[in-house]
């Protein structure tokens, strides 16, 4: 309302100085009619008259009204060069000031609220580099000055930095015109002002800041390799160390270009995922969810059935999965591809230089051109009292510790409510563990919207997980000879018995024992990278869990393919790591599946949207499975079919999300996902079925009521 006031106030003032035909005035020609009056003023009250010229430009140009040109000249030929550029400075300044908080006041909201997540970029680089850009805008006075405040007004650039910025920049300019003005009778038009050779010197001045801060970073590039002695030749175009999937799929591309490259890896080729994390969860969920469908396989006519088993075959069973998924990531494998493999440990020794310890005992010392590190994360242990002596195990050691058990752990705490605690823990209590899962948070799953915990939640609980929230794990302890974890909730201790304890609170980045210490590379919970995936060092990269943001095996994959061909062509072209369209799943049940925005991101991050929303209970598929929990929910920008995020719930979430992956990525609507044949009866159809929400709700009304009444005539 106030806005509106404000606008109609400014639409007002703008009106009448047309009705008043005061523009007239602001022309080259009513300036010339008029300079014997306003020369008279000038004389007779000199500081009324330069008051009055002040407030007069300031209200013009705050205004975004034509004629803040004409003035600048009038200055020139009424106050002369030195107090016409004075008076026009600081009123141009003031009014552009003035211009750019209104359109600030009015507009940003809205306009970084319906495209927040595609300014993002934008935003970033004003926030980073935006006092140059002013500068190089204000000094080639090509671009209309009434537009450059207006739209700096919507960007996140401080008030004070346009007002210093502006006048520093726009004073080349007004010096020009101020002395047009001087000569005003030998001037025929204002376009005649600007020679093109001015125009191009103005240009080359204004691009002069933006080239000096490029070489500045150059420079400073080049200095940080200043202590080192760069090697005359290298061993290798690239050296790439850990052979997780980041490693692996920048070493992959290396060759696949034919270019020299070594892979390193200290321990097993895969990584964690193949080892420790996707795949054996995957396994052991599973066999977990076979268990639970004979558990309950009245739901299919069947006979229920508690499932008897040898957890050790279970886990024989994981291992079996992973022995057969190795091949993919196997020395053979990539020797066969063109990459050299060492197995050992490797440390930076130099910006170029890297030794490795082999397994054997003997080091070899290599040097590329660049290097990428791909080392990984490992289970962070909080560190409680008391843990050593009553043991533990992370998602590192589970499937080797687990493996030699005939029956599951009885009691099995999970400390944790993240992606991993509530798979791991959801499938444990499904193989007849009782599990316990703690949580700090008020809440599992805390980056997923809170209906979808709570889906999740109810249906671990289901399966007989006790769902702890709002517990602080303080200490382990044995008392008289079983095992608890203490707690706090609610500022009482309590004492929660155990017999495995598996700790999955998060993964911390491996920063240390390999030199980035030597090397002096910054590091911030991740190694430090810019948008090019370089470190501190820009023929050095890190991709996947060291460097973040994210921890899945599919952004390590993703970041790789940028850090290789910047690593290897960068001196072409360099790409920026592209973040938008991140999908994940959590693999629970139900599955969990995500890409851009949650609802609560949106409500946080300020961004408008609409949600749309298809309950599965109603899916042919889903009912002939008798699977009928969860949802596809769909944000989209209001009036309009573009997709914001999603998030499915529910049976074979992860695989549905890829439909929207796509269409994210490429820019299709939920018109698109529409008007594409889904085969019946599939859990895809689901995804149209949302979409089909979608289009109801935005049916054009007035068309449809023709509609209706062109269908009555006919039917006569
Ligand atoms: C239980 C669990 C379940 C998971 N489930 C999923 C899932 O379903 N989907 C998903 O996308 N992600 C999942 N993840 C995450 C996924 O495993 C990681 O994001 C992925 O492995 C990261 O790959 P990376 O290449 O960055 O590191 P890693 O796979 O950790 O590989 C790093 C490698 O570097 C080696 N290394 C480290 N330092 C050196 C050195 N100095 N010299 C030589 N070698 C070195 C290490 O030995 C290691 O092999 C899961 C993780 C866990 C723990």
């Amino acid at each position: 309302m106030k806005k509106l006031l404000i606008l109609a106030i400014l639409a007002a003032v703008a009106g009448a100085f047309f009705m008043l035909d005061l523009h007239h005035w602001l022309t080259l020609e009513g300036l010339k009619s008029g300079l014997g009056q306003f020369e008279q003023w000038r004389s007779q009250f000199p500081l009324i008259t330069a008051g009055a010229f002040f407030t007069l430009y300031v209200v013009v140009t705050a205004l975004s009204l034509p004629g803040a040109a004409v003035m600048t000249v009038a200055a020139g030929a009424l106050f002369g060069l030195l107090q016409g550029t004075v008076l026009v400075s600081f009123a141009s300044t003031i009014g552009a000031t003035l211009a750019f908080l209104v359109s600030r006041y009015l507009l940003r909201d809205s306009v970084q609220q319906r495209f927040g997540s595609r300014l993002a970029a934008i935003n970033r680089g004003i926030e980073r580099d935006g006092a140059f850009y002013l500068f190089t805008l204000r000094l080639v006075p090509a671009f209309p000055f009434f537009l450059i405040n207006l739209l700096m007004g919507l960007t996140p650039i401080k008030a004070w930095t346009f007002y210093w910025v502006s006048q520093i920049g726009m004073l080349a300019g007004t010096l020009v015109y101020v002395n047009a003005g001087t000569q005003i009778a030998q001037l025929e038009s204002l376009s005649g002002i600007l020679s093109p050779d001015l125009l191009i010197s103005f240009a080359l001045l204004g691009l002069f800041p933006l080239l000096a801060k490029k070489v500045t970073g150059l420079i400073q590039r080049r200095r940080v390799y200043a202590r080192w002695k760069k090697p005359a030749r290298f061993d290798r175009n690239l050296i790439v160390i850990g052979a997780g999937a980041g490693g692996l799929v920048s070493s992959y591309i290396a060759a696949a270009v034919n270019a020299k490259v070594t892979l390193i890896e200290a321990h097993k080729m895969g990584g964690d995922c193949l080892n420790y994390g996707c795949v054996p969860s995957k396994a052991l969920i599973k066999s977990a969810r076979v268990a639970h469908q004979m558990k309950h396989a009245e739901r299919y006519g069947l006979e229920a059935t508690n499932p008897s088993f040898s957890f050790r075959t279970v886990m024989a069973r994981i291992h079996e999965v992973i022995r057969q998924v190795e091949p993919h990531d196997s020395v053979e494998r990539y020797t066969g591809l063109g990459v050299e493999v060492l197995q050992g440990h490797a440390s930076l020794i130099d910006p170029w230089t890297v030794e490795i310890r082999l397994h054997d005992g003997s080091r070899q010392r290599l040097t590329a051109r660049s290097i990428i590190l791909a080392t990984g994360a490992s289970p962070v242990v909080p560190p409680l009292p008391g843990l050593d002596e009553t043991g533990y195990v992370t998602s590192d050691t589970l499937w080797d510790r687990f493996a030699e058990l005939d029956i599951p752990p009885k009691r099995l705490i999970v400390l944790g409510g993240g992606p991993i605690g509530c798979e791991l823990a959801q499938s444990f209590a499904r193989l007849g563990s009782n599990v316990t899962q703690v949580q700090r948070g008020t809440r599992l799953l805390p980056r997923e919207d809170e209906e979808v915990a709570q889906l999740v939640q109810a249906s671990m609980q289901a399966d007989g997980v006790k769902v702890l929230t709002g517990h602080a794990a303080l200490r382990t302890e044995w008392r008289e000879g079983r095992k608890f974890l203490i707690c706090e909730h609610q500022e009482q201790e309590t004492a929660l018995e155990f017999d495995e304890l598996l700790i999955a609170v998060g993964r911390q980045p491996r920063l240390t024992g390999y030199g980035l210490e030597t090397l002096g590379i910054e590091t911030r919970r991740t190694v430090v990278t810019n948008d090019y995936l370089e470190t501190l060092y820009p023929n050095i990269y890190a991709v996947g869990d060291v460097a973040g943001p994210y921890q899945f095996t599919h952004t390590a994959a993703h970041q790789a393919w940028y850090a290789a061909v910047n690593a290897l062509f960068g001196q072409f072209k360099r790409f920026r790591a592209d973040y938008r369209v991140i999908p994940w799943t959590t693999f629970t049940d139900p599955e969990v599946a995500r890409v851009g925005l949650s609802e609560q991101e949106a409500i946080d991050q300020g961004v408008a949207y609409e949600v749309t929303r298809y309950n599965l209970d109603d899916l042919d598929r889903a009912i002939t499975e008798s699977e009928r929990t969860g949802f596809v929910k769909v944000l989209t920008a209001p009036g309009k079919d573009r997709i914001l995020g999603v998030c499915i719930a529910g049976s074979h979430a992860g695989e549905l999300l890829a439909e929207f992956v796509l269409a994210m990525k490429h820019g299709l609507g939920l018109n698109k996902v529409l008007g594409t044949i889904h085969t019946y009866p599939t859990w895809a159809e689901a995804n149209k079925y949302a979409a089909g929400e979608w289009k109801k709700a935005h049916a054009p009304e007035a068309a449809m009521k023709w509609l209706q009444r062109y269908h009555a005539w006919r039917r006569g």
